[in-house]
């Protein structure tokens, strides 16, 4: 079944981990997709790959700066001329952080958050006038475990992550009169390039801490997106839905 057939979604930080696998489930499904990237090499090379996969399918990239309101809006813009419209959003593009905070540089702070919530805020921002004018339309978050009981370094990823709910919930009920769902998910631990390249010996360590025994794959979120983007989450809206093997209960 194609779950999203005749959607046009855009997600960001498509090139690689749960925003890659995200973009092909959706394509998948019947979506038309946009892709975000930070660099057109990278953008370029998942465009690449996807299109060897099923050349019929409907794919383009941008790479705007995120952080840049006047960036994304016309990113977004773009993607309304190419595909005629815009139903889906999902602000995936996040950075990770471990600083400890003795040591912690208020740019990088600063930084992080910016990409991780000021980020959803632009994209939210630019994309919902259009939805608005459609009749509706979905915007899903990135969240994390972290957001339900923080982590003992760098403090900017979970105080962004508990951001990332804040706006959810917020944007929800602002939103719901216009018929736009907004809902996020909360990965636990999930095996992208930076959970592969620890020693085996570590992955095996985190995979037993967590109550299913195995870690989560960018596959368990994207499908959690699919059915949030689809119409049969149409009642579903404020929610933070951890995706986490019971890892946080
Ligand atoms: P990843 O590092 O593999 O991918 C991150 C994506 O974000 C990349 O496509 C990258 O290009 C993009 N990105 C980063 N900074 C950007 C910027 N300044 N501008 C544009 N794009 C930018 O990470 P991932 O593990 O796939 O994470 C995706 C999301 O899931 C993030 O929001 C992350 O916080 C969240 N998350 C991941 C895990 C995990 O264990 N991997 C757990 C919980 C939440």
């Amino acid at each position: 079944m194609e779950m999203l057939k005749g959607k046009v979604a855009v997600i960001t930080g498509g090139t690689r981990g749960i925003g890659y696998a995200t973009v092909r489930t959706y394509l998948e499904n019947g979506a038309k997709v946009a892709l975000f990237g930070s660099r057109k090499e990278t953008v370029d090379k998942a465009l690449e790959e996807l299109k060897s996969e099923n050349a019929s399918w409907e794919v383009m990239g941008l790479w705007p700066s995120l952080t840049d309101y006047a960036e994304v809006e016309k990113a977004i813009n773009e993607v309304k001329a190419h595909f005629g419209k815009i139903d889906v959003l999902v602000n995936n593009a996040g950075v990770s952080a471990r600083e400890s905070l003795y040591e912690y540089d208020p740019a990088a702070f600063q930084k992080t958050m910016d990409i991780n919530v000021t980020a959803v805020f632009n994209t939210s921002r630019a994309v919902a006038p259009i939805m608005k004018a459609e009749g509706g339309g979905s915007i899903l978050n990135t969240s994390s475990m972290v957001s339900r009981h923080g982590q003992p370094a760098g403090v900017a990823y979970p105080t962004s992550k508990f951001a990332v709910n804040g706006i959810t919930i917020s944007l929800a009920r602002e939103l719901a009169k216009d018929n736009i769902r907004v809902n996020a998910v909360a990965p636990g631990v999930t095996r992208t390039d930076m959970v592969s390249a620890l020693p085996q010996e570590m992955q095996e360590r985190i995979s037993a801490g967590i109550p299913i025994g195995r870690m989560c794959e960018p596959q368990d979120i994207a499908n959690a997106f699919l059915f949030l983007a689809s119409d049969m989450a149409a009642y579903i809206t404020g929610a933070v839905l951890p995706v986490d093997g019971a890892a946080t209960v």
